[in-house]
């Protein structure tokens, strides 16, 4: 039997990138998945995708809503539990890149942009869930970032902060959550080629520039690999199967090849340096 038989859920931003992979694992591994993104479009590919894995259709469920909203996080509840019933597993995954909606950077940016959807409707769509993942004894797994801190990110401060907002409730409603059975973890990716370049609006190719740039250079991510969404999907799949993960609580699982462990100056070779 598949690991997640028997189990409902729902992985939040999976018309792309990490929630996408995360949605196609965890209905390969035999769980009942509702996908959800404002792009019925791309929605429509994550669900062929699954399909054509072999998974039945009765255990996807596609619902286009606007998560920003109440009336979207409702809409993919309710939506859920008259499906399927119940909810196992709830992955907050959707969330916006380093740009406001005006295409800005840094300290002149709208914090709103940030904080709409990759903080506070993680605490309502939580709220809102609760009830469910109690009856079920269920988990959450929250997707944060390496840019959550302890470095200055001052190019995306709010995203940054945003995120650093949302392992603070991790960590809280971890253990708000526990005494009811339900586990809270997170996983904090570092960078992952996924669809985060267009939703910033760059221009074609600009994101495998940047990325190839990154994999180049050692200061930037020593194991010289971008991760793809699968390597963050299996991390959210590992920390939401309580076989193998349940004695963590409240943790965020850093997955960035390195990034975070280095400095500039550390991660040049001093021998080469003093040499020449
Ligand atoms: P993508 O742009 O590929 O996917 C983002 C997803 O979030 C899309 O499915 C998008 O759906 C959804 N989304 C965004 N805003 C809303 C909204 N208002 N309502 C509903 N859905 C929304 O990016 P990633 O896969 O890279 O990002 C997923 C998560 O991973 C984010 O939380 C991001 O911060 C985090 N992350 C990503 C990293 C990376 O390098 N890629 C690094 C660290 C963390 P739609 O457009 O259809 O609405």
């Amino acid at each position: 039997m598949a690991r997640f038989t028997g189990k409902v859920a729902i992985v939040t931003g999976s018309s792309n990138g990490i929630g996408r992979g995360t949605a196609i694992l965890f209905a390969q591994e035999g769980a009942k998945v509702t996908i959800t993104g404002r792009n019925a479009q791309r929605l429509e590919e994550t669900k062929q995708e699954i399909l054509k894995s072999g998974v039945p259709e009765d255990n996807v469920l596609a619902v286009v809503a606007d998560l920003a909203s109440e009336k979207g996080q409702d809409e993919l509840i309710d939506s859920t539990i008259q499906q399927f019933g119940r909810l196992d597993i709830l992955v907050n995954n959707a969330g916006t890149a380093f740009l406001d909606s005006q295409g800005r950077t840094g300290l002149d940016q709208d914090v709103s942009d940030f904080d709409k959807i990759n903080m506070r409707s993680v605490v309502t769509l939580t709220q809102k869930a609760k009830k469910y993942l109690i009856e079920s004894k269920g988990e959450i797994v929250n997707v944060s970032s390496v840019a959550a801190g302890p470095q200055a990110h001052s190019d995306m401060m709010y995203y940054g902060m945003s995120k650093a907002a949302l392992d603070q409730f991790t960590r809280s409603t971890a253990i708000n959550l526990i005494q009811h059975g339900v586990r809270v973890n997170a996983v904090s990716p570092g960078a992952v080629a996924t669809g985060i370049g267009e939703a910033m609006g760059l221009p074609p190719g600009a994101m495998e520039k940047m990325m190839s740039f990154f994999e180049s250079r050692k200061e930037c991510i020593p194991c010289g690999k971008i991760a793809q969404p699968v390597d963050i999907a299996n991390i959210i799949a590992f920390l939401a199967d309580r076989k193998l993960s349940s004695y963590i609580i409240g943790q965020s699982i850093v997955a960035d090849g390195g990034s975070t462990l280095v400095m500039g100056t550390q991660a040049h070779n001093l021998m080469e340096v003093i040499k020449n």
